[in-house]
């Protein structure tokens, strides 16, 4: 056998279950060696899909798939700028499909090259709401039936429509009320600990719709509810703010998902400004970076939570669930519960088991495509609307 080369990359588009997945095809010289990665930016997926046809898959055909770092570096550097979310999507698709081409070489699953299991499999959390606490009440509850003790409890989805008058021609765009989540979440943790007790792991997502100020003011308020963690309490160019919030309360902070360079999460890490770090694996780029980055964390006694809702495809979630097995300092991973379609369309897809996934013992990802089935679920190319937001008096809010 002469030396192995990359001879295709393949980039499919579909949207199973609303959200738009971007699943990348490694082929190589050896027939029947592929591997499958996952460059989902849901909101520009027609973008990294030409990334990956006209600037990537093109640099890396020809390349020997075993030189995953090397492969890593050339693909961010040889466009020169460097660390956008459409390039490291792009970059991610590839690096994944590497370590799944690795396992396969190795007859291992990915996990055991990293280590080997530190855990059987990964404890996940879930998302519980409603409009009300009584609504948000029963969400847990009914998630806690399943075994599943670590819940997300949010109150009226992302946002409040609040008591402030609009503006005369106020614009398009989903408005909120950012004074909202400081009147509403305390009492509706009250309620839920008076209601279920302490036996229950909170979380509560802030969608980094506040004020820096009042993030630090929010972190305070719930520390008596002991909240597992408090989730992206501020916009990555506020999180010097960190400081404060760390000087005023004990409140657990995980933060990340926005995340694109290491600039944003290493001064998180190494200053302990929070206790999670929760990047989308492909934002960064791939497993490569999110190797490093787990491993950086270690040290710093910060713990892993990748985030894993619906925007993730089940190719990256399986890719984040073989860090999860490995790392020592694993935290707990984010896991919508996939659909139907998905579980066809990517046979291997584990199925959550109470409050546990757990991964296959197959090589690489352990796990298939169907591209018949996918081509059931075509994308719309439309644009998002529920990324614009607005204060009430109609200006423009950046998560
Ligand atoms: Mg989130």
């Amino acid at each position: 056998m002469g030396t192995l080369r990359i001879t295709g990359v393949e980039t499919c588009l579909t949207a199973p279950n609303t959200q738009r997945l971007i699943v990348v095809r490694v082929h190589t010289s050896e027939p029947g060696l592929v591997g499958l990665g996952c460059a989902t930016y849901t909101q520009r997926h027609l973008a990294v899909k030409a990334a990956l046809d006209h600037h990537i898959g093109p640099y890396v055909i020809g390349r020997d798939p075993n030189d995953i770092e090397d492969l890593w570096q050339g693909m961010m550097v040889n466009g020169y700028w460097r660390n956008g979310p459409v390039l490291n999507n792009a970059i991610s698709g590839i690096d994944m499909a590497l370590w799944d081409i690795k396992g396969k070489l190795a007859n291992m699953p990915c996990y055991q090259l990293w280590g080997g299991k530190c855990r059987p499999g990964a404890r996940v959390y879930r998302h519980a709401g409603g409009r009300e606490a009584a609504e948000v009440i029963d969400s847990v509850r009914r998630i806690m039936e399943t075994g599943c003790r670590h819940v997300r409890v949010q109150l009226g989805g992302y946002v409040g429509a609040g008591v402030q008058a609009r503006p005369k021609n106020a614009p398009e765009g989903v408005y909120f009320d950012d004074k909202e989540k400081l009147r509403r979440l305390p009492s509706l943790l009250e309620a839920i600990r008076n209601e279920l007790g302490d036996e229950v792991e909170l979380i509560h997502d802030v969608h980094e719709r506040l004020a820096p100020i009042d993030a630090v003011w929010l972190a305070r308020a719930v520390e008596p509810y002991r909240l597992f963690f408090l989730e992206d309490l501020l916009a990555p160019e506020d999180i010097a703010w960190f400081a404060q919030v760390r000087s005023v309360c004990s409140t657990a902070l995980a933060m990340g998902e926005l995340f694109n360079h290491p600039h944003e999460y290493v001064p998180c890490v190494t200053n302990r400004w929070i206790d999670f770090i929760r990047v989308h694996l492909s934002q960064i780029g791939g497993v490569t970076p999110a190797l490093k980055l787990a491993h950086l964390c270690g040290p710093f006694g910060v713990r892993t939570a990748w985030h894993g809702p619906a925007d993730v495809s089940p190719v990256g979630m399986v890719a984040g669930l073989h860090l999860d097995v490995s790392c020592h300092n694993y935290g707990i991973q984010e896991w919508g519960v996939r659909t139907a379609d998905e579980h066809e369309m990517f046979p291997g897809l584990p199925a959550l088991e109470g409050a546990y996934v757990y991964p296959t013992d197959k090589p690489g990802w352990g796990l298939e495509f169907d591209e018949k089935v996918a081509a059931k679920f075509p994308c719309d190319d439309s644009n998002p609307t529920w990324t614009v937001s607005r204060l009430p008096d109609g200006t423009l809010w950046r998560p």
